[in-house]
């Protein structure tokens, strides 16, 4: 998709989200040695420290140049909210006033310690979004402009700070299509999965997307081992482009071929996330469907409950969607089960402070 330019070139330049070759470079550009973006770079992901003034390995002079020319915090927190069920929702400023939102989602397996055995930030790409799925509230946002990478990473950086242990997972799953600002998101993943950051191995990344088959065929080409996860939602066509208005442009059997090339170049599989909708995707014919499509190269199929989206007065067949009843829902995933294909149930963390997937709308801020 001929995906308008919206990186948006802010005032001071960023001092976060640069991979580190880059990040030589430009201080180069800015007459500072080599040597010291290595130690900058160090001090930001690794010491984690966000005020270059912090930064006791660079002399007085050098701090306050960084300081002028650089900024250095990309997204600075607005609201914290937290669910009963621990799971914390931040909603981030960024340098030209809009807001983003975060998720920090505690995993249910608890460690002997009393703490959560995995904690998954959910990250945004986007300052809203334009692909108008019918379920997500989102989309009621339109899309603003691209992240940076620097704002990507930054969300992981100040999400820390009210995570007591280490943030182990991340997923590109917040607000946005990750494939329509892909260099960002490249970029950003770059210093997560950075061996010298310690920040997130790249089996941990996740990076979900619609459907935008060139931007699962660039990563294939370009051999991104993050994992891949596929918003379905849909066995057939007809129901798939009521549901999502992109896959008329790549329809199913396109990103099923796009799915398959990935697989056979990077060996990963691949996860299917399928939103429950009652009456409508949970028919024995869609298990059926569901199992053969599963089937084709190595999957996980990730059934969601739908979040039901009221708090954005949908109209039209929005306002028709409804979840599938937890009978019904238990039932499709043992007959998917059944039909040998490995499910899980995705659990509906947040759903109290409308954190849950799809009901990000900052809805605090408009
Ligand atoms: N644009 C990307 C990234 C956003 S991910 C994508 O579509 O994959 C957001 C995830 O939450 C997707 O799997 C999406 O389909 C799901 N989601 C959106 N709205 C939802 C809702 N109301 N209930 C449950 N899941 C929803």
């Amino acid at each position: 998709m001929a995906t308008p330019k919206r990186d948006i070139v802010p005032g001071p330049i960023e001092l976060k989200g640069h991979p580190v070759a880059e990040f030589e470079r430009l201080f180069e550009e800015h007459g500072i040695r080599k040597y010291r973006a290595r130690q900058v770079y160090d001090a930001t992901y690794i010491n984690r420290i966000d005020d270059v003034r912090q930064m006791h390995v660079l002399p007085a002079d050098l701090q306050e140049k960084l300081a002028t020319e650089f900024r250095m915090q990309s997204v600075t927190l607005k609201h914290l909210q937290e669910s009963e069920d621990g799971t914390k929702k931040f909603l981030f400023e960024l340098w030209d006033g809009r807001t983003i939102e975060s998720v920090l989602i505690p995993s249910e397996m608890i460690e002997e310690d009393g703490h959560p055995r995995r904690r998954t930030l959910c990250i945004s790409t986007q300052v809203g979004c334009n692909l108008g799925c019918e379920f997500c509230a989102t989309a009621t946002l339109n899309l603003t402009r691209n992240l940076s990478s620097g704002e990507i990473v930054d969300q992981f950086l100040q999400a820390q700070k009210y995570s007591e242990k280490p943030i182990t997972n991340i997923v590109y799953m917040g607000m946005g299509e990750p494939m329509n600002n892909y260099e960002a998101v490249m970029r950003a993943t770059q210093i997560f999965n950075d061996q010298r950051t310690n920040m997130v191995a790249p089996r941990r990344t996740t990076l979900s997307t619609a459907g935008v088959v060139p931007g699962i065929l660039r990563m294939a080409e370009e051999g991104k081992i993050i994992k891949l996860a596929l918003s379905l939602h849909a066995t057939t066509q007809g129901l798939r482009e009521k549901l999502m208005p992109i896959a008329k442009r790549w329809p199913l059997p396109v990103v099923m071929d796009a799915l398959e090339t990935y697989y056979r170049i990077t060996r990963k599989s691949i996860t299917f996330e399928y939103i429950l909708f009652d009456g409508l995707n949970d028919t024995e014919e869609d298990v059926k469907r569901l199992a053969k499509m599963a089937r084709r190269f190595p999957t996980k199929v990730n059934v969601i409950p739908f979040h039901e989206i009221d708090f954005t007065h949908p109209t039209g067949f929005a306002a028709e969607l409804r979840p599938t009843s937890p009978e019904r829902l238990q039932w499709f995933i043992d007959r998917l089960r059944e039909e040998d294909v490995h499910v899980l149930i995705r659990s509906s963390s947040g759903l109290d402070i409308d954190a849950a997937c799809g009901q990000l709308a900052l809805s605090d801020s408009v």
